[in-house]
């Protein structure tokens, strides 16, 4: 069992305090996903922005502890470990108030990993600004979990660019957002699949909010792209071989992001069985659900030190995403049952993270591709390993 020192304990007091600013705002911006001029200069948000920036484009010095970032981040803002320590206490306060915040998100990791330093700059400067949200436009209608089968092609302009066409759905932020990466494709096979930094406003672009019932602060939308224009040297990866560029940056992100769904699992189940043992004292199965929560939140630990000292183990991510999203619904099925009948009524906290927790099967992979990957790391040896 992972346990902390005193700077890790430091890191995650410090995540504890934002962590409380979140949950004052859960309940306005699940109920609000598209008003949040009254958040955006939340000591929260700003934490949780300063922290997913690279060193060069922060405002804050010294740095706050990564609560954006994995084990092996780009932009080298610490451990894997680390992150989550940080991450967690802030997803305990609420995840879906952590997803509307404006910051580089996933979109950011994969820019770090395939932009070039016009493309960093670009990208940053926006989204440092904490009024701009980033996009990372992947899934497509019927095409979610096998993404090399998407349809959406960037063709060229006959003038050194490229026109996006197609459309993309369930995108966080699309609606909101100011820039981010689109996915599509040059070609038939799966390197020909590339990814585009877009900036918005843009002609052709048309995005709008879908109705969620959960995570609501995630603001997914469906974007429509007709001819968006993307000029020649807005392509990212360009100077990295080809097999580096598109489909392989989307990999590396998702090992990287993994883990965050993981801890925003594990943080919802802990916020939800403390609630029911401040609310209805002497509930049973309140021991119970309060030791599973802590038991995934090691794994999650355990996970992020073995990362740490492998990179490359992607499988560790998907074995405690898989534990901790199960954990997670059956606790909000207990926690339910807990209040009894119309008891959410009364507790709309509660109420809204039972329907949080359902998306969490879906995001980075759902739980059938977690267990693909875990099963590789066993064919492959590795999870005997340290
Ligand atoms: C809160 C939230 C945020 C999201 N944010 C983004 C975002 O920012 N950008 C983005 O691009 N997407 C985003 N998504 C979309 C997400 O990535 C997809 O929902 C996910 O990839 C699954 O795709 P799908 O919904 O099309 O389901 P499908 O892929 O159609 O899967 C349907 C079912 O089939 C199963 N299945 C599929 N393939 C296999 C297989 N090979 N073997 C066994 N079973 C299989 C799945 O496990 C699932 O049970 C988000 C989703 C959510 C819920």
């Amino acid at each position: 069992m992972i346990e902390l020192d005193a700077r890790l304990r430091a890191v995650r007091d410090h995540a504890r305090e934002a962590a409380e600013d979140l949950r004052a705002r859960a309940l306005s911006i699940d109920a609000e996903p598209h008003a949040m001029e009254q958040h955006l200069d939340s000591p929260a948000f700003a934490m949780i922005r300063e922290s997913a920036l690279p060193e060069e484009y922060r405002s804050a010095s010294p740095a706050p502890a990564p609560a954006l970032a994995g084990g092996d981040d780009p932009a080298g803002r610490g451990s894997c470990l680390e992150s989550m320590v940080s991450v967690l206490e802030l997803f305990r306060g609420d995840v879906g108030a952590l997803l509307a915040c404006p910051s580089p998100a996933l979109a950011g990791v994969f820019v770090a990993l395939l932009g070039d330093e016009e493309q960093k700059k670009r990208f940053y400067e926006r989204v440092r600004t904490g009024r701009t949200w980033a996009f990372f436009a992947m899934t497509e209608p019927g095409r979610g979990s096998d993404a090399t089968a998407m349809e959406t092609r960037l063709e060229r302009d006959g003038q050194g660019g490229w026109l996006l066409h197609g459309t993309k759905r369930y995108i966080g932020n699309g609606a909101r957002g100011g820039i981010g990466v689109v996915f599509a494709r040059t070609g038939p096979s799966p390197l020909h699949i590339r990814a585009a930094l877009v900036e918005l406003p843009a002609s052709g672009w048309q995005a709008e909010p879908l109705d969620m019932v959960g995570l609501r602060g995630a603001a997914l939308s469906e974007i429509r792209l007709d001819g968006v224009p993307v000029p020649g040297g807005m392509l990212l990866g360009e100077h990295l071989p080809a097999t580096r560029r598109g489909i392989w940056g989307a990999v590396q992100t998702f090992n990287n992001m993994r883990m965050q769904v993981a801890a925003a699992a594990v943080g919802t189940a802990q916020a939800m069985a403390e609630y029911i043992a401040r609310h209805r004292p002497g509930t049973p199965g309140t021991r119970r659900a309060v030791a599973r929560a802590e038991a995934a939140r090691s794994l999650v630990y355990e996970a992020a030190a073995r990362i740490d000292r492998n990179p490359d183990r992607g499988y560790l991510s998907s074995a405690a995403k898989l534990g901790a999203t199960r954990m997670a619904v059956e606790t909000a099925h207990w926690a339910a049952a807990a209040l009894g009948p119309a008891g959410l009524l009364d507790h709309p906290l509660l109420e809204k993270w039972t329907r949080d927790v359902c998306a969490f099967e879906f995001m980075d992979g759902t739980g059938n591709i977690q267990r693909l990957h875990v099963a590789r790391g066993y064919q492959s040896g590795d999870a005997d390993g340290r």
